[in-house]
């Protein structure tokens, strides 16, 4: 399901966590590993041939119903194919928000809108849709990894998909449900002519052609009739020490493969794409966040917050449903969701090792307002060290605001998200290259 976790924290919890001084605990569930499509940078891809497991609906819901009394406001059902298992997702959700979790999230590669012109579509849809909205379902993503939809198709092995999914939408919209397009960043956002930079190309000039590819995404994703969109950063199975994916959307195909110097242009340009459709999209990925990364990876700077993985955040793997800080710290499998105190305690690590939107988005949301509660001085005279970063992150806190929390039960309100739409001379925060 690539490591697609989309959007929305359960909002409307957050100050009351927040005053006691924790972020909403946050799991993602591998509901399983199957996976019906054949991504070339996925280890989960049908053609793999390693086994494959999925929790089940009893060992799930009791693991469900125990982080939800731990404090965990947030789930989201991930796979592998979520959807091969709809009715099993749909009673998870159900009984997760029985149980008192605020956001349930789930999503799909798609494969439910192939065959859209065979009689019976908008009632399997409408049926589907309908399923996960009345058990709870208020976040939904569905994958699309580049605007040109033969090299999406391609690539997924998934055939006729992107018309299903513009027949689909309008259902999906009706049954009260707004899925979000999720784009996972890769050479494939440059479509028939893979994003990659020139042998001697200007590193401005390589990152203005990724500022039109990911233009060219957004403007098809809007002319499929999304009203959402979140954003993976690019990520590499390789990485530093102590980096060891358990989940096998770590991807590793050439695709994914990105320079530093490329990865810092993608960065800059999502940046600057992200402020002149926000307006338009609801888009999830926070540009503080963007510029934290962007920062680290331009200049080795330190800028936003550290990743909650393992203290608020956490991951349950399919294979054997244990826990982990996250889908990339296989090494450091945990016993438990971390009570307050624990997490309390595991504040002074700081970890850094992956961009992980999932987990690293809604740290840099929530850091600084941690920060303020349990320091006001100290988060006061961060905010002010760094105004660049303060104000964006502000701007971030108004716009979740005006997209309604990011809830996907709910229609955009375009007159409130106008404003946070910039012309591309005024957007940029980043310039890292
Ligand atoms: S990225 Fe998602 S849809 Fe593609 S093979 Fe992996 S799990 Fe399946
Ligand atoms: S940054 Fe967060 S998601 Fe990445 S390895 Fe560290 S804890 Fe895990």
């Amino acid at each position: 399901m690539s490591r697609v976790c989309a959007v929305s924290l359960p909002w409307l919890s957050l100050a009351g966590d927040i005053l006691r001084g924790r972020a909403p605990g946050q799991a993602v569930i591998q509901y399983t590993d199957r996976c019906n499509a054949s991504c070339v940078q996925c280890g989960m891809r049908r053609q793999n041939p390693e086994p494959r497991s999925r929790l089940g609906v009893e060992r799930a819901g009791a693991l469900i119903e125990r982080l939800a009394s731990r404090g965990v406001r947030a789930i989201s059902l991930t796979g592998g194919e979520p959807l091969l298992y709809l009715g099993d997702v749909a009673a998870l959700a159900r009984l997760a928000r029985r149980a008192g979790v605020a956001s349930v999230r789930t999503g799909t590669n798609g494969f439910i809108f192939q065959e859209h012109a065979k009689p019976g579509f908008s009632g399997k849809i409408a049926a589907a849709a309908g399923l996960l909205r009345q058990n709870g379902v208020n976040a939904f993503w569905i994958s699309l990894d580049s605007p040109e939809p033969s090299v999406h198709e391609r690539n997924r092995g998934l055939p006729g998909v992107v018309d299903g999914i513009r027949a689909g939408l309008p259902v999906f919209h009706a049954q009260g449900l707004y899925p979000a397009v999720n784009l996972g960043l890769s050479r494939l956002v440059g479509g028939t002519q893979p994003l990659a930079a020139r042998d001697g190309e200007e590193p401005a000039a390589f990152t203005a052609r990724c500022e039109e590819a990911l233009s060219r995404f957004f403007s098809f994703a809007l002319e499929l009739g999304f009203t959402t969109a979140n954003v993976c950063y690019p990520m590499h199975e390789s990485g530093p020490a102590g980096y060891a994916p358990v989940y096998a959307a770590a991807d590793s195909g050439a695709i994914m493969d990105f320079t530093a110097l490329e990865t810092a242009a993608l960065l800059t340009a999502l940046d600057r794409t992200i402020a002149a459709y926000r307006g338009r999209l609801r888009i999830f990925a926070p540009r503080s966040s963007i510029l934290a990364l962007l920062s680290r990876h331009a200049h080795g700077l330190r800028r936003g917050h550290g990743c909650l993985g393992g203290r608020d955040f956490v991951f349950i793997d399919a294979k054997d449903m244990r826990m982990y800080p996250c889908g990339y710290r296989g090494n450091e499998p945990m016993e438990d969701f971390p009570a307050g105190g624990a997490r309390r305690r595991g504040r002074e690590k700081k970890c850094e090792l992956c961009d992980w939107e999932c987990f690293r988005d809604p740290s840099n949301l929530l850091g600084p307002l941690l920060e303020l509660r349990r320091s006001p001085a100290r988060g006061l005279r961060r905010l002010l060290a760094d105004k660049e970063w303060a104000g964006v992150w502000l701007e971030d806190l108004a716009y979740f605001r005006a997209c309604g929390w990011f809830d996907a039960t709910r229609a955009p309100e375009p007159s409130r998200m106008a404003k946070f739409e910039r012309r591309r001379e005024n957007a940029p925060a980043a310039e890292a290259v």
